[in-house]
């Protein structure tokens, strides 16, 4: 997994192509992140008490991340991660302008 929670991204595939955001979580066993306002889904809730009023509930799913491409920070160009080396220390660098990320 090469992406991090508050990595840019943007949506490459699915209903939301095109569109971008930040991601909020990262699932590493199913290899999906969440990014908020995206992949929308609608699910249809019950009332369970008045904290939970029920009725029909906007909320993202997570999205695989062959769907998403990281924004560099640096240079604002859709790109891939690269990995160095220095020393013990591995860091991100984006494969377009090598900058640290
Ligand atoms: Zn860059």
């Amino acid at each position: 997994m090469k992406l991090r929670k508050g990595d840019n991204v943007v949506i490459t595939g699915g209903k939301d192509k095109g569109r971008k955001g930040k991601i909020e979580k990262v699932f590493l066993g199913s290899n999906t992140v969440l990014v908020p306002g995206t992949n929308m889904y609608k699910r249809h809730a019950k009332k369970r008490d008045e904290r939970h009023p029920g009725g029909i509930i906007d909320f993202s799913r997570p999205l695989a991340v062959s769907k998403v491409s990281l924004v560099c920070p640096k240079c604002s160009q859709v790109t891939r991660i690269g990995y160095m080396i220095a020393g013990d220390e591995k860091y991100r660098i984006c494969r377009k302008c090598e900058q640290r990320i």
